[in-house]
């Protein structure tokens, strides 16, 4: 990846936040992508929020909003050709001016990353032991001392038999066991932040809310901050304290996970509470979502989601909505959020 500097990036030496601040804060990141016959497409759009220590913040969005590729770009991971602009700021240090060493260094060990598809993510020709055991011996401990920890991890990660699951190759586990054994490696280099990219798509029901309850709890008992990236609203609202939703690149509304989802301040968070039953809102708005998701390739001029809005008018066809704070610690970025509220 390109990282640009941004014209307000402070660099690597900046200040230290203040104690008690964000382990993460994304500030107006953007990423842009070579486009397929001409010019770069910016998949994620001036896109801000914190991530505070020992706290989940759940990023949600439909397929194609950004969601993923914020979070790649936190670890460093923008595919090959992108540029990124804003500040990615870990516990003050700016990652987007970093150098590779670093962002290795931060890599798996102060920040990890459960993928979706733990068959993709795992080597298919290392047994499952040599692969969580990656991290403990980067640390030169002696071998014995390695299969100690792998099975502490395995088994802290609810796979049982993890001295027998040590020597399978992942083909030879189940979705669930493959899926405990990412956080497993995850979880070897006593992270202080996990981004969790959809953990539990690709797991059957029983199995993605044992994944959930496990997550909850390891980030409880350790503080750690998580980052829970979902389409499924109802797995965001299970575990996360904070909420982000993002629609066609950009952040269109954040705050308090209860008070977003009971009451949103942003018609396509309306729309998609509305679609999850389990999930309470106190909306009036019309259902359901009419029309396909806005790209970012495909973006619509004014506010992106207008196309889609059962409150949309002239204003939101001109012009973009800025995001701003509508109550404290909420933040949306409708001209009319008020009115969304009220409803
Ligand atoms: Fe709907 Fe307009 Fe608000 Fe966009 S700005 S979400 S179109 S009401």
């Amino acid at each position: 990846m390109t990282p640009a500097r941004s014209a307000r990036g402070r660099g690597a030496g900046q200040a230290a936040p203040a104690a008690g601040g964000p382990v993460l804060r994304i500030d107006g990141l953007v990423v842009e992508l070579p486009g397929p016959r001409g010019p770069k497409v910016r998949v994620v759009d001036g896109v801000s929020f914190d991530v505070p220590r020992a706290t989940t913040v759940g990023l949600i969005g439909e397929s194609g909003s950004g969601k993923t590729m914020t979070a790649r770009a936190v670890l460093g991971l923008a595919p090959e050709g992108a540029t990124l602009a804003g500040r990615l700021l870990w516990h003050g240090e700016d990652l987007l001016t970093a150098g590779p060493a670093r962002l290795r260094a931060v890599r798996g060990r102060e920040i990890a990353m459960i993928f979706q598809d733990p068959l993709a993510a795992l080597n298919p020709t290392q047994r499952i032991g040599r692969q969580v055991g990656e991290v403990p011996r980067r640390d030169r401990l002696p071998r014995a001392e390695v299969d100690r920890r792998v099975a502490e991890l395995l088994d802290r990660a609810g796979v049982p038999e993890p001295r027998r699951r040590m020597r399978a190759y992942p083909h030879e586990l189940s979705g669930g066991l493959r899926q405990r054994a990412m956080i497993a490696m995850a979880l070897a280099g006593n992270p202080a932040l996990l981004l969790a990219d959809e953990p539990t798509t690709a797991l059957d029901v029983t199995v993605q809310s044992r994944i959930l309850s496990l997550l909850a709890g390891i980030q409880a008992a350790d503080g750690l901050a998580m980052l829970l990236i979902s389409h499924d609203l109802r797995v965001v609202s299970h575990v996360a304290e904070q909420v982000v939703v993002m629609y066609a690149g950009r952040s269109c509304e954040r705050g308090p996970a209860r008070d977003v989802l009971r009451r949103p301040a942003h018609p396509y968070t309306a729309a998609l509470v509305r679609g999850v039953p389990a999930v309470r809102t106190r909306s009036a708005l019309a259902d359901p979502l009419p029309g396909a998701p806005a790209t970012p390739a495909n973006r619509p001029a004014g506010c992106a989601f207008h196309p889609r809005c059962p409150l949309a008018r002239d204003r939101c066809r001109g012009e973009a909505p800025a995001v701003r704070e509508t109550a404290p610690g909420r933040w949306s970025a409708c001209h009319f959020a008020e009115e969304v509220l009220g409803l």
